[in-house]
This record gives structure tokens, sequence and C-alpha cells, in this order.
């Protein structure tokens, strides 16, 4: 790589974008306030230079060619092994070839926040560049997207921007104000309804947990009804996970607590009451994050509704002695759904697992051995 060209990777990326270029755009996030936040804690945000952008999609170009020559189709692994991948850089790239090569991710936590003419001449660089690719997906604060006029959305998604990933976390206005979302209910659905009009797709996170016991109803049925106002493309779920090190922590635990953590099957039933709650909406549900006990509840609405509802039920009726065992696999990372069980070998190896647990933590403390469990993905 060429020594002038200051290259960088943002931390995260959504899972669905684990197979895709990555561009850093900014650095950290603009807000960095969220309690449940920890991911650019002690990182300022800074704005990288339009000129340092397009250097590096330049040298992507450049690594992207010198591995189409050598063989990218053996993956990055292969490679590394031969000495054709040493540099970060090269095994991000070596990767989205291995993926297709089709897909790009703008990193870090609010692209949308640089100014217009500086994205848009990253847009048009990375599509002389990289013409292959037919998706590049971007995460945006609600905030940032609200402020923003339709047509500059729209530019940006004629420019070849196609997706926005949005944290909402939730549509309930007290546990926004709780967390820090710095985003009002009205300020989620003004920005969400002004992507879909520019015609880009939008992605919606919600945490289901977030509220705890006493605001779990609040929770649920605002971020329903806000995202029935916006009708996204996907909604995606991501379980609350929760270390001593967030400032989260201080609302559920110890003196100051307001709030109480929720189990497994209270969280489900939570989750069961906000898809209830989705109507006329077209949107698919997503579970795609390790967190999310139900590995498999995903589907598109409405068609799919009572088939998500259903796979809730299914847990919900379980004995507790099968719930038990279904958490600790899932915590383990051994089983995605609840057929998974099913197969003997996985079954035989999560009634081990359970043992074992039970005999660390005690048969009353299940909940607890799985949150520990959680933090070791965190
Ligand atoms: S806006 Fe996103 S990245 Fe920034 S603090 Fe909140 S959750 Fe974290």
């Amino acid at each position: 790589m060429s020594e002038a060209v200051e290259f960088e990777i943002g931390p995260i990326r959504p899972p669905s974008e684990a197979g895709s270029y990555l561009l850093r755009l900014t650095r950290n996030c603009p807000w960095n306030r969220c309690r449940f936040c920890r991911t650019y804690k002690r990182h300022r945000f800074s704005l990288r230079p339009v000129e340092e952008i397009e250097a590096q999609i330049d040298e992507m170009a450049r690594i992207r060619d010198r591995l189409r020559d050598e063989g990218e189709s053996d993956g990055p692994r292969a490679l590394v092994a031969r000495g054709l991948v040493t540099t970060e850089a090269e095994w991000m790239v070596a990767n989205a070839l291995a993926n297709g090569g089709r897909t790009a991710f703008l990193q870090d936590a609010d692209s949308l926040v640089m100014k217009p003419e500086n994205l848009k001449r990253v847009l048009v660089r990375f599509r002389e560049r990289f013409p292959e690719v037919e998706r590049i997906t971007t995460y945006a604060r609600s905030r940032t997207v609200a402020r923003l006029p339709v047509e500059v959305l729209r530019t940006y998604g004629e420019l070849g921007l196609t997706r926005i990933h949005i944290g909402m976390e939730t549509g309930h206005d007290p546990l926004l104000e709780l967390i820090k979302k710095g985003a009002t209910a009205e300020i989620h659905i003004k920005a969400g309804r002004k992507v879909k009009e520019a015609g880009l797709e939008l992605s919606e996170y919600i945490i289901p947990g977030l509220g705890g016991r006493e605001m779990s109803e609040g929770h649920a049925l605002d971020s329903a009804r806000v995202l029935n106002a916006i009708d996204p493309d996907f909604i995606r779920l991501r379980t609350l996970t929760l270390g001593p090190k967030v400032d989260l922590w201080s609302e559920f635990h110890g003196p100051e607590a307001r709030l109480t953590r929720q189990t497994d099957a209270e969280i489900v039933a939570e989750i069961r009451r906000f898809i209830e709650a989705l109507d006329d909406i077209h949107s698919r549900l997503v579970s795609d994050h390790i967190m999310n006990l139900l590995g498999d509840l995903e589907g598109r609405l409405p068609d799919e509704k009572q088939a998500l509802l259903d796979r809730c039920d299914a847990f919900l009726a379980l004995d507790p002695g099968e719930q038990r065992l279904f958490q600790v696999a899932r915590r383990a990372g051994l089983v995605n759904g609840l057929s998974d069980l099913e197969i003997p070998e996985v079954r035989a190896r999560a009634e081990a697992l359970l043992a074992e647990v039970v005999r660390s933590y005690g048969p009353d403390r299940i909940e607890e051995a799985c949150r520990d469990m959680m933090l070791r993905f965190v």
C-alpha cells in the first residue's frame, strides 16, 4: 500500500454488512451520549478530510484489482496463507471480494452529518472506482436525518446510497429521554418518513428489554406506533445487553435503580406484544443478532405476522425446564431456533451445559448465568 494513504477502518458495522467493503467517512459518534452504548466512549468525533477518503477509495480499488489478478476467490484466509494479504485494509477488501464484492458500508455512527457537498463527492468517487457495487448503506441518527431536505437524501440515492440504518431503540418518549437518545418519537417518525420519501431503504433498530418491567408496555406499544407511522423496510431486534461499565447499568442495579431487568421469557412476551401492535406495514422483521433469544424470529409483515407470533408463543408455552435448556443453549451459541433442540447431538450438548451451569450458579440463577454468557459477545 502507498504510504501516503491514511487507511482507516471503523470499529463496527451491522451484521448484515459482514461481507461488505468498509469505508470510514467520519470517526466515532457526534452524539456519543446514549446511556446503553459504549462503542465510541472516550473517542472524540471528527470528520475525515474528503481528499483522505478519496485517496482511500482509490487505494481500495488498487487492492481489489491486484487481488482479482491473484485469485481473490480463494478467500482472505487462503490469501493470507499465500502472503498476498498482510494488512487490515487488504483483509477487508479480500473479505468483501470473497462475499461477491457487491456491497459497501459507510462508517462510523452518523455519516449523514457530513456536509452534503462532501458526501456527494465521496459517493461519486466510490461509484467511479467501484461501479460493480450494487448496495451502499450507512448508519445515521434520526436527528441528523430529520434536519436534511428530502431532495438531498434523494440525491444521495441517485449517487448510489441505497439504505440507511437508524437506531430508533424505542418509540416511547419517557424511555428515549431516560436513555439520552437525543431524539423523540416525533423526530424518529419525521426522519424515517423522509428516508422513505427519498426512495431509500430504511432499517430501524429496536432494543427489547430496554425499559425493564416498568416501561415494557409503553416501550412495546409506542415502538410499534412509531414504526406503523414509518413503514420501514426492515425492523431489526437487538435485545438489551448490559455490563456494569455501561451507564444505563445504574438504572437497573444498585441503590439508584429505578428499573427491573426482565427475564428472557418476559422479553419474549414484550416482543410478542410489540409484533401484535405492528399494523398495516410491510416491513421485514429481522432477528440477526446473537443477543436475541429467538434467532429465527424473522418474517415479512403483514403476511407472516401470525407465524412470528406463533414463534414467540412456542417459547412461552414451553415448561420452565425446557425454557432454561433453550436459554442456556442459545446463550452458548449452540442453537438458533427452538427446532435446533430436536437434533439429538445438540440437545445432549445443551443438557450437559445446563447441568454445568446449574452446578456453578445454582438452579435459581439461570437468568444471571445467561446474562453473563451474553456479555462474552459484547
Ligand atoms: S447515536 Fe449510536 S453510536 Fe452514538 S451514542 Fe447513540 S447508540 Fe452509540
